[in-house]
């Protein structure tokens, strides 16, 4: 599919435009490659007594007596109670008092919603009404949930995708014929018109494979494109070892773990060789990368260099910042410069710090994505370190790798990959494994609960912030959302507020606040002006409070364990005992028994060994998701079967047709080119 404007689309305006382009769709190939985040199924309907709790049910029942109409706090409700052999289910709704004469006695009507218990009793609160004739249309039907930013509906949407996939012509398949037979792949254009609107869950499954299978080759094509840049390329800035990072490590408060030494090693054996390094550090969270890249900073740095560190979020920029700063002035080096350059420095700020980068008056410079732009200039910049790396895409990697002569790269990452794994998704890349933490430190404790334990954990909390710490809640959602039954960030705050005393201060923070927003909030965490953070995953990412002992996760069984995981390492980085809750608001056996593997165990790579194990393409959507690497459909986890095929598949292409000539494939090559337009990347530009 090109590139062609939403506007072109009936009834899409100027502002429903800009709606879709603030959730990432540009154009009509994005939108056609916007796939559904989930899907709302039209079930069999069932009785009254055969419902499911804390899951959304379908259930028919005649009319025996009319609703009930009730007001509670000036707040009218309908209650309906059905009944028949099977058992009760009350049936509850606000501020629709009319209901009580649309619905007929002695009709049978299906109700659709979501079920909970109280007390032993069974309540369907707000479900959608269909008289029997009118479910039957529906019945066996998927529907896609779409992800959504404020403001975009899902019906928005559903209907842009549906003129989409009518009126035009989509893609033309680039995959040969034997290939797609060897690995058991549908056409294309079945799979992109199924992901969005399956006519059965065997056809989802079908297109989904698909798809997953063409965003790893893609994925593996791009990344084999940028080894064949790098491989072999010399070190123009070679590099003698120092005696000022061994006194360095002297001086720290700390021994270095075994694991930190080795690594340490290889590293200074990188950096001194002819080649240029490319080297991964995978180390499970708080198990001590920062100063593993501070030290070769600083190797740089005594060698006349310039080195960059990157990260993904401003919070964790200033962060090492400040920690960088620290360490530089307690071992006496005072001419390095540093400088910290976020996007939310104002426009003289920047100018300053450019200056000093070019120049080469600034020796070491820390920041986000602001490091790539084509504004910044660099002046013997021989080593690129980026942290967190799921974060960034394999282009962001590049373009700041070829800012000048190619510097040395070294990529930090605290998402436990299974080996297997790490070979293909990083093949570009030497792998150095840390694997154990600081002894020091006092294991964190678990628990999995369900949402009745909320005023137990609430105590808890109050509790640990009496005795001077700090609590992290992380819930999955930013605003309330009627369609979806998680707890958001804001409500939550608010519900908190009403919990707690007014002197312990509870804020939000989330991805859609502005940078300085955030940073704000995030300083005062850190300086334990605010006690309870209640978060998106937006603090997953390598920020350090050593005062907050407290975690609580709730709809822990939204996440993926290696993200639950990422989540938990923000605590136990002191001294203090520290505590994660999982709190889970559904019931179901299968994902307790997920969650219990976090529960037994606090190593991330044998969490990464058993979330492998685990799990198979039959856990398709949604809330499986391990979110690492942030690819758009695949998970590595749950399709790890076919990103060995994939990878086999780019294998044998490259082989016979290394820079995709042969006319054969040029159709593939422009499909390639697409998908890295898609994501704004240009590697195959
Ligand atoms: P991560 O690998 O998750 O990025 P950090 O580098 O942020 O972990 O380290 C977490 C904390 O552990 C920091 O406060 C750091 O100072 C401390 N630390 C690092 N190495 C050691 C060590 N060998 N012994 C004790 N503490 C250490
Ligand atoms: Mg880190």
């Amino acid at each position: 599919m090109q590139k062609e404007s939403l506007r072109t689309l009936k009834g899409i305006g100027e502002k429903t435009e800009k709606l879709f382009e603030r959730a990432g769709i540009g154009d009509l190939n994005q939108l056609l490659h916007y796939y559904p985040r989930d899907y709302d199924a039209y079930e069999m309907p069932v009785p009254p007594g055969r419902v499911k709790e804390n899951e959304k049910n379908a259930v028919f029942g005649r009319i025996v007596r009319v609703p009930s109409v009730k007001n509670y706090g000036g707040k009218s409700v309908t209650i309906l109670q059905l009944e028949d052999e099977t058992g009760k289910l009350q049936i509850t709704w606000f501020h629709m008092p009319f209901l009580r004469s649309t619905l007929k006695r002695g009709g049978v009507y299906v109700f659709r919603g979501r079920v909970t218990a109280k007390n032993g009793r069974r309540n369907m609160e707000h479900p959608e009404i269909f008289t029997a004739a009118g479910y039957e249309a529906v019945e066996g039907q998927l529907r896609p949930v779409y992800p959504l930013t404020a403001g975009l509906t899902n019906k928005m949407v559903v209907k842009a995708m549906t003129q989409l996939l009518e009126e035009r012509q989509l893609e033309t398949e680039y995959l040969p014929e034997d290939q797609r037979s060897r690995y058991g792949l549908c056409e294309i254009n079945y799979a992109v018109s199924q992901i969005h609107f399956p006519d059965s869950r065997d056809a989802l499954a079908q297109a989904r494979r698909r798809l997953v299978f063409d965003e790893f080759f893609f994925f593996l094509l791009g990344l084999a494109r940028l080894r064949e840049r790098t491989e072999e390329m010399e070190n123009h800035y070679p590099m003698k070892a120092v005696w000022k990072t061994e006194e360095v490590i002297e001086n720290l408060p700390y021994r270095l773990t075994k694991g930190q030494l080795s690594v340490w090693n290889e590293l200074e054996r990188d950096l001194k060789g002819r080649k240029l390094m490319n080297r991964l550090i995978q180390g499970d969270v708080g198990s001590g990368k920062t100063i593993l890249a501070f030290l070769a900073m600083i190797q740089a740095f005594e060698n006349g260099y310039q080195s960059a560190l990157m990260v993904p979020t401003e919070v964790l920029a200033a962060q090492h910042y400040e920690s960088l700063c620290r360490l530089l002035e307690e071992n006496g080096i005072t001419d390095a410069c540093p400088v910290l350059l976020r996007g939310s420095c104002t426009a003289k700020e920047k100018r300053e710090i450019y200056e000093q980068t070019a120049s080469g008056k600034a020796k070491m410079i820390i920041g986000t994505h602001a490091l790539i732009q084509e504004k910044v200039e660099y002046d013997r910049l021989a080593l690129v370190i980026t942290d967190e790396q799921h974060r960034f895409g394999v282009r962001q990697r590049t373009l700041l790798a070829e800012k000048g002569d190619p510097p040395n790269v070294l990529v930090m990452s605290a998402t436990p990959i299974p080996r297997t794994l790490a070979i293909i998704l990083y093949g570009d890349l030497d792998i150095s494994v840390l694997r154990e933490l600081p002894s020091r430190r006092l294991p964190i404790k678990n628990c999995v609960v369900d949402t009745a334990w909320r005023p137990n954990a609430y105590r808890f909390m109050e509790r640990e912030i009496a005795a001077g710490h700090q609590v992290y809640v992380i819930c999955p959602m930013v605003e309330e959302n009627e369609e979806l039954d998680c707890e958001s960030v804001m409500e939550y705050s608010r519900k908190l507020r009403e919990v707690f005393p007014p002197e312990i201060r509870i804020e939000p923070l989330h991805g859609q606040m502005k940078a300085r927003e955030k940073n704000r909030i995030m300083e005062d965490f850190a300086a334990n002006r605010i006690q309870i953070l209640v978060s998106t995953t937006v603090v997953e990412v390598g920020v350090n409070v050593p005062n907050a002992t407290v975690m609580l996760i709730e709809n822990a069984e939204r996440f993926g364990l290696a993200q639950l995981h990422q989540l938990r390492g923000r605590v136990g980085r002191g001294e203090a005992q520290s505590y994660c809750i999982f709190m889970q608001g559904n019931g179901q056996k299968e994902i307790m028994e997920r969650l219990q593997i976090l529960n037994r165990s606090n190593d991330g790579f044998a969490i990464a060994e058993e979330d492998l194990k685990l799990r198979g393409p039959g856990d398709l959507f949604g809330v499986r998701q391990s979110g690492i690497m942030d690819f758009q459909i695949a998970d590595i986890y749950a399709d790890s079967g076919v990103l060995r095929e994939a990878s086999e598949a780019v294998r044998e292409l490259l082989e016979l047709d290394p820079d995709l000539s042969l006319p054969q494939n040029l159709k593939l090559r422009q499909a390639l080119q697409n998908y890295f337009e898609r994501q704004n990347d240009d590697i195959w530009l």
